[in-house]
């Protein structure tokens, strides 16, 4: 199950941006949910998360592999942020768009206006 993460605001678009899996894969970006537009995610904006297993606050850095990654200094789980967060064309369109959650709702609804 994959974690919705918000980076920081796009300079693009002022919009809040999504943290996904990268095209390439292994890495993640930060993509703007108005244009899709993705950006480098700094190390001091990844987000503040919690253990599954113990709910103590993880600690985020950059592992073997020179990803991000998240660790638990209390039970010591620990996964890479890629890992855990959506593949990029789960949300964005092949051009960069954001794709509308609510789509299939409005396809429906015109289709059934339509009749
Ligand atoms: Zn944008
Ligand atoms: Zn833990």
């Amino acid at each position: 199950m994959a974690l919705i993460l918000d980076g920081s605001i796009s300079y693009c678009h002022q919009s809040r941006s999504l943290i996904v899996q990268s095209r390439e894969g292994g890495f993640v970006t930060q993509n703007c949910l108005v244009c899709g537009k993705p950006r480098s995610l700094s190390f001091s904006e990844l987000p503040g998360l919690l253990c599954g297993k113990c709910n103590n606050p993880l600690e985020p850095f950059i592992d073997s592999f020179k990803n991000y990654a998240y660790k638990c200094l209390t039970c010591g789980t620990s996964f890479e942020l890629a890992s855990v967060v959506p593949s990029w064309e789960e949300h964005f369109d092949y051009d960069g768009f954001a794709i509308d959650s609510d789509y299939d709702e409005n396809m429906n609804n015109k289709w059934k206006s339509k009749k």
